[in-house]
């Protein structure tokens, strides 16, 4: 039984091909791709020339159904996604499920994602962090869902279209207010990266007054609510208060 290979490829600078990645899709004779035409330049750069099946949201399973036949005569195959890591936000979750499934060994190949990669350049302190990925992509459902996560206190990491940043950044400042710390992370490891912290009512004038700014491909990290002071907490201090009070003169 051959084994399955989770490949994370750059999310734009070609450099970020991992060593191992390099050798691994150069290696397999079978490459599982989300866009064929996207990963056929890729394949190109690094002079490999795998079979493809196109794997995308809408014939998942009976790809992986393909993909399990390969395997189990013996072929290894590699999993990528257009770009960044398989799966996240991206196409792979349901190849990967199918082949623990059949116990076929599933390999993962670490590298790029744009999640870790803001995350890394946030500057938050917190560790913990809700990723999203993207939210609705109407106003009111996106609203809503910005609303439900406004008490969260874990950091909370978006992922947004460059259509939509502008209505985006501003829904995000209706429901979690102007005061909110964000870093938003544009073009990573591109060219015209640009990684920017600030509030949301410093940061969203700012982008709508440079249309630059709203191009191409954009994370965003929000620091979570302020920790509430639990009402346990709350007891305590009181009884101490009391305690240093009564001793005092
Ligand atoms: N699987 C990918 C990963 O591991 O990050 C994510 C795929 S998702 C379909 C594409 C979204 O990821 C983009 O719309 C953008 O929000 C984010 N993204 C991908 N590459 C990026 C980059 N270079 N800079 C900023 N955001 C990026």
């Amino acid at each position: 039984v051959g084994t399955l290979y989770v490949v994370a490829t750059p999310i734009g600078n070609l450099q970020d091909l991992t060593v191992r990645a390099r050798d691994v899709l150069s290696r397999v004779t079978l490459l599982a791709a989300e866009d064929t035409r996207v990963s056929s330049g890729l394949m190109r750069h690094i002079g490999a020339q795998p079979r493809m099946l196109a794997v995308h949201e809408h014939n998942e399973r009976a790809a992986a159904e393909k993909l399990l036949q390969h395997l189990q005569a013996g072929e290894d195959v590699a999993l990528v996604s257009d770009a960044g890591t398989p799966g996240i936000s991206d196409p792979g979750a349901r190849v990967v499920a199918a082949m623990h499934q059949a116990g076929v060994r599933v390999e993962p190949l670490p590298g790029p994602s744009a999640v870790v990669t803001a995350l890394s350049a946030s500057g938050f302190e917190r560790t913990a962090f809700r990723f999203i990925g993207f939210l609705p992509p109407k106003h009111n459902a996106r609203l809503e869902a910005i609303r439900a996560l406004s008490d969260a206190t874990e950091l909370l990491v978006l992922y947004e279209a460059p259509h939509r940043i502008l209505d985006c950044m501003q829904d995000l400042l209706t429901g979690l207010g102007a005061a909110r710390e964000v870093v938003v992370c544009r073009e990573l490891t591109k060219t015209f990266e640009t990684i920017r912290r600030g509030t949301l009512g410093e940061l969203l004038p700012w982008m709508q007054a440079d249309p630059n700014q709203q191009r191409g491909e954009f994370v965003i990290v929000l620091d979570g609510a302020p920790e509430r002071v639990s009402e346990g907490l709350e007891e305590e201090q009181e009884r101490v208060l009391q305690i240093l009070l009564a001793e005092l003169p």
